[in-house]
């Protein structure tokens, strides 16, 4: 009970920070979607945390699953851009806390859309279970389709999402990258880091959950890991990570060119590489 105590105040901080409001209700945040690449749209429907939408040309892949209670917000901002959900084939989920993954089961229900996660972070779940199901908030139980493999990129129609396990903020972070292209043939490199919240890498939670203390040093790698690829359009898993993202945003005309920007990447890799150093006092 204590765990579940720890981890939903630390849930719940993060909301209130976000938000600067004083109740933790996402869900009552609308966003209506936009345009951040390609067809590619941000459908998260709420302003905390995120979930994309790519039309690959033969359905569509949806990256993250946001919060059961969220639900009617990402379906509806799917529905605002004239898809129709039930085209949603694949859904790849980051990391198994229950922001990212809570939506899963009863959208795959809705959609049949195959579930795709990494196998650490199966394990984790099924070993962690008080961390990922927890109340107040509604987590749908559920089965990965299929686990991310390392030379096996996912593919619908014109895209490949590469994933790249990317551990330390759960022992399975998965971060994804894909190229799309525009009406003229230009390519731009868009991805998602699987999770950078640093509020899951204290020695105080490691220690509660029973997780090992290494993942430190494994989210210092995952971050330099990161910070070598070069990449045209950031995606942020939470949107407050990024300065500035909604209101770059434009919902007239899809205009996607504010969010090309390759330092945006690195810059976002070394302040969390710094924001570690705070966390552990030393150097990383
Ligand atoms: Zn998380």
């Amino acid at each position: 009970m204590e765990d579940q105590t720890l981890h939903l105040d630390m849930i719940v901080s993060k909301i209130q920070n976000s938000l600067k409001r004083t109740c933790y209700r996402p869900w009552e945040a609308a966003v209506a979607p936009f345009c951040v690449a390609p067809k590619v749209y941000y459908v998260g429907g709420n302003d905390w945390v995120a979930c994309y939408l790519i039309d690959t040309g033969e359905g569509l892949i949806l990256i993250d699953a946001a919060m059961q209670e969220i639900m009617y917000l990402v379906t509806e901002s799917v529905r605002l851009l004239g898809y129709d959900p039930l085209d949603i084939k694949k859904i790849l989920i980051s990391h198994a806390h229950l922001d990212h993954c809570g939506g899963v089961r009863a959208l795959s229900e809705y959609t049949g859309a195959e579930i795709y996660m990494s196998r650490e972070d199966w394990d984790f779940m099924q070993n962690h279970r008080e961390v990922v199901f927890h109340k107040p908030f509604a987590v749908g139980d559920f089965t990965p389709d299929k686990f991310y493999e390392k030379d096996c990129p996912v593919t619908l129609g014109k895209i490949t999402v590469e994933t790249l396990h990317t551990p330390g903020h759960t022992p399975g972070t998965t971060s994804f990258f894909f190229t799309v292209a525009d009406d003229k043939g230009t390519k731009y490199r868009c991805a998602m880091p699987g999770g950078l919240g640093l509020n899951s890498l204290s020695n105080q939670y490691l220690d509660k959950i029973g997780l090992p203390r290494t993942l430190q040093k494994s989210f210092c790698e995952s971050l330099r890991k990161l910070k070598e690829i070069e990449v045209d359009i950031t995606l942020p898993s939470h949107p407050d990570i990024l300065e500035q993202f909604f209101e770059l945003a434009d919902r007239k005309t899809c205009n996607f060119q504010l969010y090309v920007n390759k330092t945006v990447w690195t810059q976002l890799m070394d302040s969390h590489i710094r924001m570690m150093e705070q966390l552990l006092g030393r150097p990383v």
